[in-house]
This record gives C-alpha cells, structure tokens and sequence, in this order.
C-alpha cells in the first residue's frame, strides 16, 4: 500500500558491488519490528491542586493509576548483509526485550524510567507520546531507528520521526473515531443516467451508507512538563462536536449543508473533515497533520493537512504495520 505524499526515509546503501551481490548485500531496506507490553500509569502533577489535576486529566488523575497493553511498532533502515538481512532479528528483538519491554512490563510508568520521576523538575507524565520519545532514547543506540509507532489502544496511537533533522522533542498523536451516514454519489447539475455513467450503484436516488472510520493525526512539540503534543481530552471533544455529531446517522446529502452542494465522496468528506478541524486545532496548539476516512474495508482517503511540508514517515508505517 502507498499513500500519497509518503517520502521514504533515506536508507543507507552500499556502492552497486561489480557482480550480483549474493542475497542483496549492500541494497537498502526498511524492516519493522513489533512488541508488546502491559503498564500502568497516573497523570497527576504535584505542583498542581487536586482540583486542577482532575481538571486537566479527567479520569487519568484517579489514583492508583490505570493500565493499557501498548503495542510498539520499531522501523528501521539500513543496507543488507551478505545474509540477506538488515539486521538479525534475534538481535533487534533481544535489544527491544532488554531496553524496553523488560524495564516496563506490568509495572506501574511513573515509577519506572527518570523521565517519568515527577518530584525532578524535568520530570513529565508517562503519556503516550512522551513514552515514545524515552523508548527512543533508550534504542536509538543499540538499533538503526527511522521511525516508532505506540498503541496505547486501537483508537489512539503516537508517532515518532528519527530523524536528525526532526525537531528532537515533535511528536504525532492519532485519534480514531467512527460514525454511521448515508450519501448519495451525484452531481445535480447532471441527469441520472450521466450520473449512473460515473458514479455507477452509488448514483442510485435514494442514497446507501457505511460505518465511517475516521483517524485524525495531530503534531507538535511534547509539552515538558505534561508530556503531551495538545490536551488529548479537548482534541476528542472537538471531533466529536465538529465531525462525529453532526455527521453520525445523517443523509450527508441533505442534511450537511456542505454536501448539499459538493459530492460527499470519501475524498470530498476527508477534505471537509479537514477544512472543519485545522483552524480549531491550532487555537489548541498543534498542527493537524492528516486526516483519513475509511469507507469500507476496501477503499479509503487521506488528506495531508500540511503537505508537501512534511515528509509523512507516520503514514509509511502505518503502510509498513498493515495498520
Ligand atoms: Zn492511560
Ligand atoms: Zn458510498
């Protein structure tokens, strides 16, 4: 799968041996690695007062903490050895086992790496994404890494570029929602049968629908202190209020005043989708950095809010991870 916009990271390569190098020795690839673990983990800062710390954390401020199984996703690059390998994978998995999984499972974050010591000044909550960065620190020199994807769960997930050249502390936060609608696939100015001629079955009068996946990826740098690229909680509200409610168990059609005149196409929806969340997403602080519909489990459409500006590792992995 390619998407759009996807720049490969540069992979180091070896000079083209004369003769046909055995088993690709010297050619570049990009491998991915997964692992899991189980952890939990509290937001609460103790400079701040009860109040304020139930204020911005919501839920996550209750001790004793809560738990996720995190899933992570490590790429790497490099050129191919006379094996045919990048790297051994007994040796990748070993270095994620001793430097990460093993450090953290079934244990609770903040007690465990001094990232997460909040009586230190430079301390920060074990949020997702500030987990990536000190699981970065910690592989980086032990594994060739290009790139790191954290599920806390299924519908949330961060992203971290390795590049040199990448602000060191800028990370991308994903969300995934859904919602139900029906649309109708014509432009009016057309006849049916014009319209039948393009859209086929979803030129039909009176409308289907589909069950909406909707991921919605934001970036910025990690805050010090609460280790977070935006106030995940305000995030979800606003696309709840601004795309989910409006959209979920509609006629887009009819009852979007967008689609009245605009086709609701997967691409058509993305962009508004898009259009809706980009100004109130920067009064938040971050930049939205992507948004993908997916219509059914065939198609699918994703708009890159900031493109060409950025190259999009995050969406090569989610390509690489079959995510
Ligand atoms: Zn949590
Ligand atoms: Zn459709």
């Amino acid at each position: 799968m390619t998407a759009a916009g996807i720049t490969a990271p540069t992979i180091p390569t070896e000079p083209a041996p004369r003769s046909a190098a055995p088993h690709g020795r010297g050619r570049g690839c990009l491998i991915t690695r997964r692992a899991c673990f189980s952890a939990s983990h509290l937001y609460w800062l103790p400079e701040l007062s009860e109040a304020r710390n139930r204020e911005l954390f919501g839920p996550c401020s209750l001790a004793p903490g809560h738990g996720h199984n995190y899933e992570l996703i490590v790429a790497m690059a490099g050129p191919l050895d006379a094996d045919g390998m990048v790297l051994n994978l007994s040796d990748v998995k070993h270095a994620i086992r001793r430097e990460v999984t093993e450090p953290l499972s079934f244990r609770c974050l903040n007690d465990t790496w001094p990232e997460f010591d909040l009586s230190r000044p430079e301390g920060r909550l074990p949020t997702t994404e500030a987990l990536l960065l000190a699981i970065r620190d910690r592989l980086r020199p032990h594994l060739p890494i290009v790139g790191l994807r954290l599920y806390e769960q299924p519908d949330l997930w961060a992203d971290l570029r390795v590049d040199p050249a990448a602000d060191p502390m800028e990370a991308f936060l994903t969300i995934r929602t859904h919602f139900a609608a029906a649309h109708r696939l014509a432009r009016p100015e057309l006849s049916q049968a014009e319209n039948d001629a393009i859209y086929g079955k979803c030129a039909r009068p009176h409308g289907h629908g589909h069950n909406y996946l909707v991921e919605i990826t934001v970036r910025g740098p990690i805050d010090p202190r609460t280790g977070m690229v935006c106030d995940l909680a305000a995030l979800q509200r606003l696309v709840d209020d601004l795309v989910v409610e409006p959209f979920d168990h509609t006629f887009l059609n009819k009852d979007v005043e967008h689609f009245a005149s605009c086709v609701p196409t997967a691409e058509n929806i993305a962009l508004h989708i898009c259009d809706l969340l980009k100004g109130p997403i920067a009064a938040q602080g971050a930049h939205l950095h992507r948004v993908r519909l997916q219509e059914s489990p065939n198609n699918a459409a994703e708009v890159f809010a900031e493109s060409p500006v950025l190259d999009t590792l995050p969406a090569a992995l989610a390509a690489l991870a079959g995510a």
